[in-house]
């Protein structure tokens, strides 16, 4: 039987030299091993030609590359790219590229499938398979960058953890795939550019602000109110608003960082003046945006967009109240990869 060999991007930068110490090499063969591992995008120790063959075969009995494949990629007609990505067990996740004029964005997953239970959510009908590595979050993004120079010529500019999965109940990766992101050792990003969405882990969303991180959040809303927000979102039984709302007010009083709330409105669910009231009065503690953002149908009818009356509501007493308000449209849909649509159809 084969022995399992360990994933070689587990390790840390000091792990690696002290294995290079311990086999009677030199430390930083181990630097050079981890610029190409994270910042050259070996996906084979083959592809490590400043490193002698017989070290390259030690490395080869001892680790594996675990690199992701892009197994199929689709276009939209809106220029949208959604890439069905294969994981060294065979599992599949979802990532997107998204071009605007000013910008290209790579919607990324976190997890294979997901715990959650939106009841609007084409992912939460997968079950959880289990997370996603740091390698396999980090690796992503390098593809979609890939594609952006391919096919829009200029690099990547910004990542937002809105695929599929709950990034905060995968936190510690995540956090280790956006240092390898940001690093100058990895890809060198902004963390600025960086949004984690989360559909409200009050216990981790206070972490995140004790740990401060320098990227953004994003939290899906959907609604103020815990009765209609349990119906759509059940896990918010569990975690319900005032425990939200609070891990959100020690969020802003560590950050000072504005809080973004994404919002569909539905016919017949949130489409009423009272639950703009309760919006108001809940994001009100802090300087808050607003996105609406467009229904993606994924069944059968059970949930619609609201009428666009409905929506004018939403902007205008949103904005009469100082709160940033963007309606925002939905991309690439005819090849379900808008938000909520990543499911593995293919
Ligand atoms: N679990 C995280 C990130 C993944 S979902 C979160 O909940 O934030 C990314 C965004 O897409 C969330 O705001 C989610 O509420 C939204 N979304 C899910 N299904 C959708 C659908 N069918 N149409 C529009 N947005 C949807």
């Amino acid at each position: 039987m084969e022995t399992k060999k360990k994933d070689i991007r587990a390790l840390t930068k000091e792990q690696l030299r002290d294995f290079f110490v311990k086999e009677g090499d030199q430390a930083f063969r181990g630097n050079q091993v981890y610029e190409w591992l994270w910042s050259k995008g070996a996906h084979t120790f083959e592809d490590m030609t400043n490193i002698s063959k017989e070290t390259r075969q030690m490395l080869e009995s001892n680790f594996v590359i675990n690199h992701i494949h892009v197994d199929t990629m689709q276009k939209s007609n809106d220029g949208t790219i959604k890439n069905a990505v294969r994981l060294h067990d065979g599992l599949i996740v979802e990532s997107v590229l998204i071009p605007t004029k000013t910008r290209t964005t790579a919607c990324v997953s976190s997890q294979v499938g997901c715990s959650l239970d939106c009841r609007f959510c084409a992912t939460s009908r997968l079950k959880r398979m289990r997370n996603l590595n740091p390698d396999e979050i980090f690796d992503q993004v390098v593809a979609i960058d890939k594609e952006s120079r391919l096919y829009y010529d200029k690099p990547l500019s910004n990542i937002v953890f809105m695929g599929m999965g709950e990034p905060l109940m995968n936190y510690n990766n995540v956090l280790k795939a956006i240092d390898k992101i940001t690093s100058d050792e990895g890809l060198g990003m902004s963390p600025k550019r960086i949004v984690v969405s989360t559909s409200g882990v009050p216990k981790m969303i206070k972490k995140m602000a004790d740990d401060e991180v320098k990227f953004k959040l994003a939290v899906s809303l959907h609604s103020a109110i815990d009765k209609v927000r349990t119906s759509i979102m059940p896990f918010n039984e569990t975690f319900p608003l005032a425990d939200l709302r609070e891990a959100l007010e020690y969020w802003y009083a560590k950050t000072k960082n504005r809080i973004t709330y994404e919002y569909v409105v539905w016919k017949d669910i949130n489409d009423k003046k009272k639950d703009v009231d309760a919006l108001i009065a809940f994001c009100k503690f802090a300087p808050s945006k607003v996105n609406l953002i467009e229904y993606n149908p994924i069944d059968d009818g059970e949930f619609q967009q609201a009428n666009s009356e409905a929506i004018d509501m939403y902007v205008s007493m949103l904005e009469a109240n100082n709160i940033t308000v963007t309606v925002r449209r939905s991309r690439g849909k005819d090849i379900d990869a808008a938000c909520g649509q990543l499911a593995n159809k293919s």
